[in-house]
C-alpha cells in the first residue's frame, strides 16, 4: 500500500451523524493512518460486495471468501481492478483456507451465512451446517492467530418476542423445532453464543451484530426478499405478491447505513469487543403498505395478490408480525444513525433494477 490513509470509515471519513440526543464518542483504538487488511467471508454477496468496496475506498486492502452459493462474480467483478483486492472461490467450511487467509489478514468480517427465508425453509440441513460450522472454523483460526471477528448476525434471532423495540440484551423467544424457520434464528443465535464465547473464555477480539431487513442495489429477489422482489413484480408488471395478511412489519435500512455501522464498529477496537449491537432503521412498514409504495413509485399497473403462508412457504409457517430494533447501543458507541429513508432506499432498488434491465 502506497498511500497510507487515515483510518476511517470508507463513506463518513471523520464526521459523526447527529443523534439529536447527547452521545458520548469514545476514542477509537486502532491506530490512525494504517491501512488495514481484511478478511471477508460471504464477500461476493449482497452486503459483503458493498463493504468490499467501502473498505477499498479508504485505502485498505481486501480480500474475500465466497463459495458463491448464493452470492455472485457479478457483485464483485468491478473490484477485480483494483490492486488491493483479491479473491478467493471456496466453502469457509476449508479450514486449510480459512487458517492461510485469516493468517494475511488484520481484521475478518464472517459474513458467509446461508441467507433467505425461502432456502432456510427449503434447505434446512445446508442453513443449520452453513451457519455453525463455518463459524466454528473461522472463529478457531481467527483465534490461532489473534485476529479480531466481525459475526453478521440477524434481527431473526429475537424470533417471537414481543418486547419492542428489540433491545440487545432482551430474551430471544424461539418457536418449536418442528417449525423449520426457527432453524435459522437458532443457528444464528448458537454463532452469536460462541462468538461472545471466544471474547469472555479466550479474549479473542470479537464484535456481533444483528441486522435488520437490509436492502439496496445488487440484492436479489431470489431467495424471498421482499424489497427487490416488489420491485421486480412491479417493473415487470407482474402481481405483488404480499404473503400472509400484509399486515407484518420490517423496517428496512439501506446497505451503505450498515456498511457505515460496520466499518465503524470494528475501527471502534477494544470498546465494541464482547458486545452485540443492533443495526437497522426505525421506518416501520407493513408489507401490504410496501407494495402500495412501490406501485406507486414505479407507476405500476400491476396488481397486488394477496397470498397465504402454507402456499408461500410451507404448512406451518410462521412470520414474526414485527421487527422493530433499538439502536441507542449503537447511536452511543459510534454515533450511527441510518440516512436514508425507505423512500430513498427504493429509489435506489428501482434504479438499479432498470439499469440491469438496459444491460441485459
Ligand atoms: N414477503 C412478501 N412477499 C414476498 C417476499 C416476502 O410479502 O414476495 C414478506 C415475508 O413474508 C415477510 C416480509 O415480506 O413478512 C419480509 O420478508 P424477507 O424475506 O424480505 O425478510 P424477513 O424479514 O422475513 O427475513
Amino acid at each position: 500500500m502506497t498511500n497510507p490513509v487515515i483510518l476511517c470509515s470508507g463513506m463518513l471519513c471523520g464526521t459523526v451523524p447527529a443523534t439529536g440526543k447527547s452521545t458520548r464518542l469514545p476514542r477509537r483504538t486502532t491506530t490512525k493512518g494504517k491501512a488495514l487488511r481484511f478478511l471477508i467471508t460471504g464477500g461476493a454477496g449482497f452486503i459483503g460486495s458493498h463493504l468490499a468496496e467501502a473498505l477499498l475506498a479508504g485505502g485498505h486492502r481486501v480480500h474475500i471468501l465466497d463459495d458463491l452459493s448464493t452470492g455472485s462474480m457479478d457483485n464483485i467483478r468491478h473490484l477485480k481492478t483494483d490492486p488491493g483486492f483479491g479473491y478467493t472461490i471456496e466453502t469457509c467450511a476449508s479450514t486449510s483456507v480459512v487458517a492461510e487467509l485469516v493468517d494475511e489478514a488484520d481484521i475478518v468480517y464472517h459474513l458467509a451465512a446461508a441467507v433467505g427465508v425461502e432456502l432456510i425453509v427449503e434447505s434446512p440441513v445446508r442453513t443449520i451446517e452453513t451457519n455453525v460450522h463455518c463459524t466454528e472454523v473461522v472463529l478457531a483460526q481467527a483465534c490461532k492467530k489473534r485476529k479480531p471477528v466481525f459475526l453478521a448476525s440477524t434481527s431473526e434471532v429475537y424470533g417471537k418476542s414481543t418486547s419492542f423495540p428489540f433491545r440487545e440484551d432482551g430474551d430471544l423467544v424461539m418457536g418449536a423445532s418442528t417449525t423449520g424457520r426457527w432453524s435459522y434464528a437458532c443457528s444464528k443465535a448458537i454463532d452469536e453464543f460462541l462468538t461472545l464465547a471466544y471474547w469472555k473464555e479466550r479474549r479473542l477480539p470479537t464484535v456481533v451484530a444483528r441486522l435488520f431487513n437490509t436492502v439496496g442495489p445488487r440484492q436479489t429477489g431470489r431467495y424471498g426478499m421482499v424489497v427487490p422482489r416488489f420491485v421486480g413484480q412491479a417493473l415487470a408488471g407482474r402481481p405483488l405478491t404480499v404473503y400472509g395478511d400484509g399486515t407484518q412489519t420490517r423496517c428496512f435500512c439501506h446497505v451503505d447505513d450498515v456498511v457505515r455501522a460496520l466499518v465503524d464498529l470494528m475501527l471502534l477496537g477494544e470498546l465494541a469487543y464482547g458486545e452485540v449491537f443492533n443495526i437497522g432503521s426505525q421506518e416501520e412498514i407493513s408489507m401490504l403498505g410496501l407494495a402500495h409504495r412501490v406501485r406507486d413509485l414505479t407507476e405500476s399497473g400491476s396488481d397486488i395478490e394477496i397470498i397465504p403462508y402454507g402456499e408461500a412457504y410451507e404448512e406451518g409457517f410462521e412470520d414474526m408480525p414485527r421487527r422493530y430494533p433499538d439502536i441507542r447501543k449503537i447511536g452511543s458507541a459510534v454515533g450511527w444513525t441510518p440516512q436514508h429513508s425507505l423512500d430513498d432506499i427504493l429509489q435506489d432498488v428501482v434504479n438499479f433494477q432498470q439499469a440491469e434491465a438496459a444491460i441485459v
